[in-house]
This record gives structure tokens, sequence and C-alpha cells, in this order.
């Protein structure tokens, strides 16, 4: 239900389901696109690269919308008036967001990632869009099911029967080795234990979660794609805390 779709060798991966959407823009890249986080010392290599992935999808580096991710659960309604923020700095993006959610056009939402679950939220009949940062904490505080709350809560005209979410690339349960006091925080559905130990499916986490707050499972969309195995992916574990971050990205015209 996702498929890598190719420019001049950078791979970025895409939802098929959501092909026939022509007024939304999404994806997730792979390192092909470079590190697009601010994480690192040399900001002015990241705006080239962000720059770069602007003019591919012909959508303004200025209509960028970021905010600093914590690992939490706090959602940020994005308006016209927050266009650009975080485009090119730190200072400017939303303080404590790992979630947004518009539905206004022009807005183009990213998150950023090294091995944590990007979720992206799609409302085709009201045109409504989200996206949220999962990792294990975010997950064990629900950032999912918050997300569709401020659907079903923020948006009368939202039909939650009708809400898609995508899962895309993350680490896999193949290589997400997690400790007891982490494993705590997680259903036994969602863990797997073998002779070195304990692992995570937080795919499967989140979809669980999402399930059970009132997503239809057939609007469900999982990448199934490791970011530990598939090096053409960044990743935290892999690589390090040096690791550059990838983009998901969500807009809609
Ligand atoms: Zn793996």
């Amino acid at each position: 239900m996702w498929y890598q779709a190719v420019d001049s060798g950078r791979e970025l991966w895409k939802v098929k389901n959501w092909d026939k959407y022509s007024w939304l823009t999404h994806g997730f890249t792979s390192r092909h696109w470079g590190n697009l986080a601010l994480h690192v010392e040399d900001i002015a290599d990241v705006i080239t690269e962000r720059e770069r992935l602007s003019q591919y999808l012909g959508i303004s580096l200025d209509s960028w919308v970021v905010g600093n991710q914590i690992h939490k659960a706090n959602i940020q309604r994005v308006k016209p008036s927050d266009k650009g923020r975080g485009a090119v700095d730190h200072a400017s993006a939303f303080c404590d967001t790992d979630g947004m959610i518009t539905e206004y056009p022009g807005l183009f939402l990213v998150t950023f990632y090294a091995d944590c679950v990007p979720l992206f939220f799609v409302e085709p009949k009201s045109r409504i869009i989200g996206i949220a940062h999962a990792g294990w904490r975010g997950t064990a505080a629900q950032i999912g099911p918050a997300m569709v709350n401020y659907f079903r809560l923020a948006y009368q005209q939202a039909d939650l029967n009708h809400l898609e979410v995508a899962i895309g690339p993350s680490i896999g349960s193949c290589c997400y080795q997690i400790s007891e006091q982490v494993a705590e925080n997680f259903s036994q559905q969602s863990l797997s234990c073998s002779s070195d130990g304990i692992y995570l499916d937080l795919c499967l986490a989140n979809k669980l979660q999402l399930i059970a707050s009132g997503v239809n499972a057939n609007n469900i969309f999982l990448a199934n794609q490791c970011t530990y195995c598939n090096n053409s992916f960044f990743s935290f574990r892999r690589e390090g805390k040096n690791a550059g971050r990838m983009a998901a990205f969500i807009y809609r015209s």
C-alpha cells in the first residue's frame, strides 16, 4: 500500500491509496534527500536540502511548518498565519510539538525521523490533514489517539469513518530491542521475546491504538519498511545520534 517512487536516484516513499487525491501531497524521504533536520551544526546545508525537496515538490520553502519535537503528545492546529514557522530556523518553530493538524490549504506540515514512527492523517471528505511523530515515548503517550480525538473534537465536519492513517517507514520489530522498563508501556501484542531480549513492534502498537480510538482497520496503511534493515534510510540505532533525519510531510492544495 506504500511504494517507492524514485526520481533521479532519490527514493521517496508514498501511499498508493492516496495517489487518487489530486489535492494532496505527501511522502517520506530516504537518506538520498539528505539530512533535513536542524539538529546539526551546519544549518546552511540543511536549508539547501530543504530547498531541493521544496523545488522537487513545487511547494515553496516558506510554506513549511515545523515543530520542535520532544517525544510527547502535544498537537498544534496550524493556521495560515503559522506558514513558515521553523522553515529555516529553530526559534520560530512550534514549541514542544510532535503533532500538527490543519484544514487550511498551502501549509506544508513536516516532521523528522531516524527510526521513530511517522503517522499521516487524511480525512478526504473535508480535506483535513495531519502528521505526528511517534517514537516509543510518543506512542506510550498515545499521540495517535490524541490526533484522532483532535479530529473528533476540533472538526465537527470530520468524518471518522473516512479518516485514513498511514504508518510510514520506521524501525521494525526485527531490530528494535528494548529494555524491560520500556516494555512496561506496551501491551503483549506488540512485544516479542527471544533468547537475547525483548523486541517492540512500534508500528503495530500504533495501529492497535488507532483502531481502539475509532479508526477503521481497513483505513490504516502500513509501509512495513524497517529503517534499520534498509540502508537507504537513516537510522538512529544503526548510526548513532549524529544520524541524519528524514522528513515526513503532508500538504493540501
Ligand atoms: Zn529491521
